[in-house]
């Protein structure tokens, strides 16, 4: 049996709008999900024994069954009894490049991994659909993180249309390490404040007046039209978030100071903006770290991807 090495990529929201409340507690949404090469590194091998082990280099990431990727493993163990029986458990390494609680999907993906991954070490041949369910089980934001690429997203974020990829943009990231956002609690402070009266199963958003753009995005994107694209960046949650977080206003604020299109990734408190170099994109975090000198800040560049998992290596 063989081990592999995966690469799991982080996302961004190149556009988020809540468009309603659901009784099952989650939010029908419209999302443009985007992958780029900031990314975890994930090993499976073969644990000799009928155990799940797993191991991370970061100290807030949990090690036992509470993470995604353990979750993933046990996930395909239960479904597929057989293939458990024959080749037994597996130990999980991750490399946590991915800031935790960033709004960037990095348990997500890191669970995705492990679906991919034991698809092939298991010899299970599920197509990407399959996955993609399977995916559904642990998180809204799995099935995405499966394909990668730009997408449409839309009901929890599970329905997924493919979008032309737009993997001509640079993008710098910036997230205080001591600043966390729960993903539960941006949605549910969102419910409170926007959407209390508004709870139905309906998931229509020509329905819904306050609707955003995400028709213009798509065709932005349709077109490759860069500069429109910047200017349709939204995010429904920063309403929520940035109230909470000054320092995360203000540093979206410094980014459209610098003449980028800043906006939130998710639930935050990653912001991000859009260069098209990557020479652009290091000169715009030179400039960030000088007027905000904060140590808590840290800044990376990374580019736009089309894919999200990828095989880097793998042994006998
Ligand atoms: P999303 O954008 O999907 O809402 P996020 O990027 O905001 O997610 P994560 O980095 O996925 O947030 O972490 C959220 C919480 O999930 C963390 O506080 C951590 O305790 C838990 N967690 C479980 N498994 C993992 C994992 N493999 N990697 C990171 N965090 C994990």
């Amino acid at each position: 049996m063989h081990s592999y090495s995966l690469l799991a990529s982080a996302k961004i929201n190149l556009y988020l709008e809540i468009i309603g409340a659901r009784p099952d507690g989650y939010h029908n949404l419209i999302m443009v999900l985007q992958s780029i090469d900031l990314a975890d590194q994930i090993d499976l091998r073969p644990s000799g024994t009928e155990a799940i082990y797993l191991h991370c280099n970061h100290p807030e990431v949990p090690q036992d069954e509470s993470n995604l990727a353990y979750k993933a493993a046990a996930l395909i163990a239960e479904k597929f009894p057989d293939a458990f029986a024959k080749y037994g458990g597996v130990n999980i390494t991750i490399d946590k490049r991915i800031p935790v609680g960033a709004g960037l999907a990095g348990g997500s993906t890191n669970a995705a991994a492990v679906l991919v991954g034991l698809n092939l070490m298991w010899n299970l041949k599920l197509s990407q659909r399959q996955l993609q369910y399977l995916g559904s089980l642990l998180g809204s934001d799995v099935p995405f993180c499966i394909v990668g690429g730009t997408m449409l997203a839309t009901g929890r974020g599970e329905y997924l249309t493919p979008l032309p990829a737009v993997d001509n943009f640079y993008v710098v990231l910036g997230k205080y390490r001591s600043l966390s956002v729960s993903t539960a609690w941006a949605y549910q402070t969102f419910r409170h404040k926007y959407l209390q009266a508004n709870v139905s199963d309906d998931f229509a958003p020509e329905n819904h007046k306050q609707r955003a753009y995400s028709e213009k995005m798509v065709y932005a994107i349709a077109r490759n039209q860069e500069r429109q694209i910047g200017q349709l960046l939204y995010n429904d949650l920063e309403r929520v978030v940035l109230p909470q977080y000054p320092q995360v206003q203000r540093l979206k604020e410094e980014f459209q100071d610098l003449g980028c299109a800043g906006m939130m990734s998710g639930s935050g408190p990653t912001v991000f903006a859009l260069t098209k170099s990557q020479q652009e994109a290091q000169q715009v975090l030179e400039s960030v770290k000088i007027v905000i000198p904060d140590p808590d800040l840290d800044l990376w560049v990374a580019k736009f991807t089309s894919s999200s998992i990828r095989v880097a290596s793998s042994v006998k």
